[in-house]
């Protein structure tokens, strides 16, 4: 069955910008911390948190971290999202777990071709679950033979993932993955982390997305050249997750 993202915020620390301006301030001040985390606390933190990252000081926002469940995502996404390394992975095994009616994502580009294409890739990948199935009988069956039964599945074949990044990790994460120069797939993911985490923390990623939105665009060449719209895209999700805060607010 064909599958789409689901991307989720499951938990997140808590008053996450308090906990990194209170991490922040304490490096600049001779305060004793109880009266510190009070005075943090009752405080609006906006334009310090906002100083923060001009600044450059960045590791006290390592202290705010926030955990995603994603799923009805490819293989091929799992093999890019865990290239980043200061993040925890946990994912489904396809050796506990059999892929014996495995989903699958399929391409926009292939859908785009029209309903015989999306006819032909469904037939293939039904075609691949017979060949999955073939091998787990000849193996035996059980993890054993899903170890090596799994061998034949496509990139396609959905994954489903809970992993943690901390918001420096974050950043640099909306940096390079909602820029149009990565592929498709985790772009999307990325765009929709981007979304979640504005609702909870606005100012700490306000800024966040791709290089072309603090200035030149560090593609060179290789630009995309399409900075207006991925700003637009940027500035519609900005107001969305606004408008979700208030509507909280006003319940
Ligand atoms: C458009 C695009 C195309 C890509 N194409 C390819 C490709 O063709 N082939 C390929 O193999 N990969 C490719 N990648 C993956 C890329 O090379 C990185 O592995 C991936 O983006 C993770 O980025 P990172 O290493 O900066 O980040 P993370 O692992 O998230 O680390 C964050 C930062 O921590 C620091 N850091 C982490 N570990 C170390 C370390 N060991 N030593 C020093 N500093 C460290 C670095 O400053 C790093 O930027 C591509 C990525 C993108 C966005």
């Amino acid at each position: 069955m064909k599958v789409t993202p689901k991307v989720k915020l499951i938990r997140y620390t808590a008053d996450p910008e308090a906990t990194v301006a209170l991490a922040a301030k304490l490096c600049y001040s001779d305060r004793e911390l109880d009266d510190l985390t009070d005075n943090i606390m009752a405080k609006d933190n906006s334009t310090f948190i906002a100083r923060l990252t001009d600044m450059g000081h960045l590791s006290p926002i390592e202290h705010a971290s926030f955990t995603f469940s994603v799923e009805g995502v490819s293989r091929a996404f799992l093999a890019q999202i865990t290239r980043h390394r200061i993040a925890s992975f946990s994912v489904r095994s396809q050796r506990y777990v059999s892929e014996d009616s495995f989903n699958y994502v399929v391409p926009p580009a292939i859908e785009a071709l029209g309903a015989a294409a999306v006819a032909r890739y469904v037939g293939q990948m039904d075609t691949i679950m017979d060949w999955y199935r073939d091998w787990q009988s000849a193996l035996g069956r059980g993890e054993k033979s899903n170890e090596d039964a799994r061998f034949i599945l496509p990139n396609a074949c959905e994954t489903k993932m809970i992993f943690t990044m901390n918001a420096r990790e974050l950043m640099h994460f909306f940096e390079l993955r909602c820029c149009n120069r990565a592929q498709w797939e985790i772009r999307n993911v990325a765009w929709q982390m981007l979304g979640e985490v504005l609702k909870v923390a606005p100012n700490l990623f306000r800024d966040c997305g791709p290089g072309c939105l603090r200035g030149e665009c560090p593609e060179g060449a290789k630009s995309c050249g399409k900075r207006a719209e991925v700003k637009a895209r940027r500035d519609e999700i900005l107001k969305a997750s606004a408008d979700k805060k208030s509507q909280k607010s006003d319940k």
